[in-house]
């Protein structure tokens, strides 16, 4: 191993040294505002909340025993999309759903409910983000208890990109030594890759995001140049006001339908190195990146989990999580 491999090394270990003396409380601005929903509003009427307030996902709240009760996500929103497509006969039941009905969609669909997982703020930054490693979790609710009364509160939740953006913005120092090429280390997905096109259906985009259990797919044309990338929060606009009917429309109408603020996407370079990706998250909104060529063609995604991941596990004894 070269003087790069070195400098890497200890740019990683900077940034792992860093997660472990902050807390998830630390990630948090100093003022917030957190969307609770409760657990017995109709789900039709959590998606127009969620629209209305510019938010894709939020915590759940059980009223009647006063805890915590899950997050909503996108994903919800897709099991019941994929309720509707198994039974089509119910879809007046389904304008009927409330969000505590979600467990029993999963059950239905055939579906393992995804593990609520949560950290006390207070705990290391690093413990949050090996539990989302080894869940899976895109984001992560921080659940603290009520010293009086002794009952669970959700102060927020962290995402995966809010973690990397925290960590962009404080560690400059040790980003800049990770000077290698992320082809070189093999960070993101380059094989088998899930792609639409522009007149795809809705409903086919989403049954690959199922397929493949991944976030987005990219919207590539004929000549496999990307055009567009098609998120698993571009599902909830299409849904709005209970339209499942509407999820025959092409890839096209959904996007062209995607809010004002929607922040673009971004594209990098087999060659780029990963303190240049560090830059882009520490300035930007980003959720994935799209690895194109010189003529913008179709090589690879690196998810916000594929640089997660090798922030924390790159060269660690004990990578259990890592090949996941
Ligand atoms: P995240 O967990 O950050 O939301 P994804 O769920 O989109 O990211 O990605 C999970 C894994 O699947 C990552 O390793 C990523 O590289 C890979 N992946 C993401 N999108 C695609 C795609 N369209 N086709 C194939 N693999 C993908």
């Amino acid at each position: 191993s070269g003087p790069l491999d070195k400098e890497q090394m200890q740019g990683l270990r900077g940034v792992r040294e860093f997660l472990k003396v902050r807390t998830s409380y630390d990630v948090l601005p100093l003022s917030f505002r957190l969307v609770v929903l409760d657990n017995n509003l109709l789900i039709k009427k959590s998606l127009n909340i969620l629209i209305q307030n510019g938010i894709v996902s939020a915590p759940l709240w059980d009223s009647q025993n006063s805890a915590f009760a899950g997050l909503l996500t996108s994903t919800d929103f897709i099991n019941v999309i994929q309720y509707y497509c198994q039974f089509p006969d119910e879809i007046a039941h389904i304008d009927q759903f409330r969000l505590s009905s979600l467990r029993d969609i999963e059950r239905a669909i055939g579906v393992l409910p995804l593990e609520t997982v949560s950290v006390h703020p207070m705990r290391p930054l690093y413990e949050a983000c090996r539990r989302m490693l080894k869940t899976r979790a895109r984001r992560i609710p921080l659940v603290d208890r009520d010293d009086e009364t002794g009952r669970e509160m959700v102060v927020s939740v962290i995402t995966q990109y809010r973690i990397l953006k925290f960590i962009a913005v404080n560690n400059e120092q040790y980003t800049m030594l990770l000077k290698k090429p992320v082809q070189e280390l093999g960070l993101g997905t380059y094989t088998d890759l899930a792609t639409a096109t522009m007149g795809s259906s809705v409903l086919d985009v989403i049954h690959l995001m199922v397929k493949y259990n991944i976030s987005a797919v990219p919207i590539i044309d004929k000549d496999n140049k990307v055009l567009n990338l098609f998120e698993a929060v571009d599902v909830i606009p299409c849904i709005k006001g209970g339209a499942y009917d509407e999820l025959s429309a092409t890839v096209g109408e959904a996007l062209s339908r995607r809010a004002e603020e929607f922040g673009g996407i971004y594209t990098c370079n087999e060659d780029d190195r990963l303190d240049a990706i560090f830059d882009t998250i520490r300035k930007s909104r980003v959720h994935r990146l799209i690895v194109v060529d010189d003529d913008n063609r179709l090589k690879g995604i690196i998810s916000l989990s594929d640089i997660l991941k090798y922030v924390l596990l790159y060269g660690e004894e004990d990578d259990d999580i890592r090949g996941n």
